[in-house]
């Protein structure tokens, strides 16, 4: 029957019995999750991640659960995690500074709600460690000379940073994959 079972074959059949069990696991979890039955949900998540350790939305959910149940410290855990796998994952920053909120720590909350908020999550740039979105569109609105200059400063902290990893690339010899930069 299977005459042609190569090992390429497996790795490709394996990988797709993973993804759909990846999926129907995640489903599951949802939903669970959506009727308020979070330990069910917890432990689906859970088994998520063990076929895709560090994903982020199910890192988030994760958190989501730990905070409802007032384990906010893990729930920042879960959150950073999901940070970490997407810097630019806004839910998981406004989550993250509503459980700093939480746990009484009101300076580090306003950090990471200006973090969720800013024109760029992921961005180090004095303007987006500073300034919210909504600020920034204020300004621009109102016709403001500081939106340019704001505006300004965020592009070339930028492709100043594009910059000094393209020659990092260059020194290295090789350019990584695409979701492997760490622009
Ligand atoms: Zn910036």
């Amino acid at each position: 029957m299977y005459t042609n079972f190569s090992p390429t074959r497996i790795v490709i059949a394996v990988t797709i019995l993973a993804n759909h069990d990846f999926a129907g696991l995640v489903a599951d979890a949802a939903a669970h999750h959506r009727a308020g039955r979070l330990g069910e949900a917890q432990a689906g998540y859970r088994a998520a991640l063990g076929l895709s350790p560090g994903h982020a939305s199910i890192m988030h959910n994760l958190g989501a659960i730990a905070a409802a149940q007032g384990n906010l410290h893990s729930a920042i855990t879960c959150f950073d995690a999901a940070i970490a796998a997407e810097p630019h994952y806004a839910a998981a920053h406004v989550n993250r500074a509503a459980s700093l909120q939480a746990l009484g720590q009101p300076r580090q909350a306003i950090e990471a709600f200006t973090r969720a908020s800013a024109l760029d999550p992921a961005c180090e740039c004095r303007v987006c460690l500073r300034y919210s979105r909504a600020y920034l569109r204020h300004l621009y609105a109102s016709n403001e000379l500081l939106a340019q200059v704001l505006n300004t400063a965020h592009n070339l902290h930028f492709y100043l940073a594009t910059m000094r990893t393209v020659r990092a690339w260059i020194r290295a010899g090789h350019v990584p994959a695409a979701g492997a930069s760490q622009m």
